[in-house]
């Protein structure tokens, strides 16, 4: 297999074979995000692909049972192309379980409901999606290039389609001034969607992005960790009538909260409270781990 650059994928990915099917990120402009900023945009060819999923075969075989196609927004190639290397898939690989990618809702929203039929049944199993906040407000400030509505259209495609749909809310992500609005718009676009999974994240200002600008600038305040944890109450106390997982499956959280929609809602909420009443020290600093 052939890799070019930094490669991310989410935790959930671990123990998954990583191809690299996209180069970067079509949007590339979210102001918290600079993951691919060292990298221009482009689709690799299908052939190309191909070869990397032969060579894998060769090398790792019948214990390959999930795949993550990196990188950003990989659902933005021709639903043609991701046919083919999805059957090219389940052909290599006769244990394989499970095929995943990024997908952002400007890029969802480029295909329609027979597209994603047809995906799901060559078998893409879960779309990762950075909605980031369901509030109109904190997407403009941030970027992310779709709005409230787009992101309900386009969580509506994947879950018609019966496709897995993995949510992403970043905490503290309105800073001081839009932290309520964006907790509790974000509650309530979720519990519309009713996503399979819903990750959190907490904000951590990366340098080289808008963000960190603003932040070095003081145009935009860090929550600290107690005002993180009442944000995230307040979105846990918003998510209404869902049956998802909820999972708190990353370094940058200062509670490691999980379970499962409507029956742990009540345990999450407890846990939050017993992770407020530590002294504040005891969390790390909100800029901890800014690259
Ligand atoms: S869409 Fe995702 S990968 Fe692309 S810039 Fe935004 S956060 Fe980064």
């Amino acid at each position: 297999m052939r890799y070019e650059g930094v490669i991310y994928r989410p935790p959930s990915e671990f123990d998954s074979l990583v191809i690299q099917a996209t180069i970067g990120c079509p949007h590339n402009r979210c102001s918290f995000c600079n993951m691919y900023s060292d990298r221009k945009f482009k689709i690799r060819p299908v052939a190309d692909i191909i070869n990397d999923l032969d060579m894998a075969q060769l090398r790792f075989g019948e214990n390959v049972e999930k795949i993550f196609f990196s990188d950003g927004n990989t659902i933005l190639m021709k639903t043609k192309n991701l046919l083919t290397l999805l059957r090219h898939c389940y052909k290599l690989f006769p244990n394989l379980k499970r095929v995943t990618m990024y997908g952002s809702a400007q890029y969802i929203n480029l295909k329609t409901l027979e597209e994603f039929l047809k995906l799901k049944k060559a078998g893409l199993s879960r779309i990762h999606c950075g909605m980031e906040s369901g509030d109109d407000n904190v997407l403009k400030l941030m970027n992310k290039g779709f709005t409230q509505d787009e992101m309900l259209k386009a969580a509506t495609l994947i879950k018609k389609s019966n496709i897995e749909l993995s949510l992403y809310y970043i905490v503290g992500l309105g800073g001081y001034d839009l932290s309520n609005q964006h907790a509790v718009n974000s509650g309530k676009l979720i519990s519309k969607i009713n996503p399979d999974f819903i990750r959190l994240r907490t904000l951590i200002p990366f340098k080289n992005t808008p963000l960190y600008k603003l932040y070095t600038k003081n145009k935009f305040r860090l929550l600290n960790p107690h005002d993180a944890l009442k944000e995230t109450k307040l979105f846990v106390e918003s998510l209404d009538n869902i049956d998802s997982y909820f999972l708190s499956d990353h370094t940058s959280n200062y509670c490691n909260v999980n379970g499962k929609f409507p029956e742990d809602k009540d345990k999450i909420l407890k846990e939050l409270d017993n992770k407020l009443s530590l002294d504040i020290s005891s969390f790390r600093s909100p800029n901890a781990g800014t690259l």
